[in-house]
């Protein structure tokens, strides 16, 4: 039996499985968690340092990550509380709530910028970047986190 996985952009580099998931690392730097049974999307998540993943295994509930820089990271799997990137247009959907936070400043976050507008649900502020990324940084944890 096999199926083809759409969703993954780039190069697979470590697929595995544990209980009803399956989880599978591609060079897009996202690891996917699919549910067995219906082979769909559940949630994604970061590895090591963000980057590239080459090595994972899951047990315990937990992710262990490696990269190619000799870091291992070791990330909890979130069964229920999945979180969903709000930004208009996307509609990424994340384990844990750090990662989306990672997620929406490296895509969704402009560097270097004098003034942009935050497009995140409900929201119109503007931001700035100019000065670095803290500030947009306090602003993305504001709507993330509380
Ligand atoms: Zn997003
Ligand atoms: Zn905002």
């Amino acid at each position: 039996m096999s199926w083809t996985y759409t969703q993954a952009a780039g190069i697979i580099t470590t697929v595995c499985v544990y209980e009803d998931l399956l989880f599978s690392a591609s060079f897009d730097k996202f690891i996917r968690c699919y549910t067995r049974q219906d082979h769909k999307l559940k949630a994604l998540y970061y590895g090591a340092d963000r980057g590239l993943v080459t090595q994972m295994t899951v047990i315990d509930d937990k992710i262990i990550t490696g990269n190619r820089n000799g870091i291992v990271e070791v990330i909890p799997v979130n069964r229920d509380k999945e979180t969903m990137c709000q930004f208009e247009g996307c509609c990424h959907v994340f384990g844990i709530k750090p990662h989306l936070l990672s997620h929406v400043m490296s895509d969704h976050v402009t560097p270097d910028t004098k003034m942009f507008r935050c497009l995140w649900r409900g929201c119109k502020d503007w931001l700035s970047t100019k000065e670095g990324p803290q500030e947009a940084e306090e602003h993305m944890k504001h709507h993330i986190f509380t």
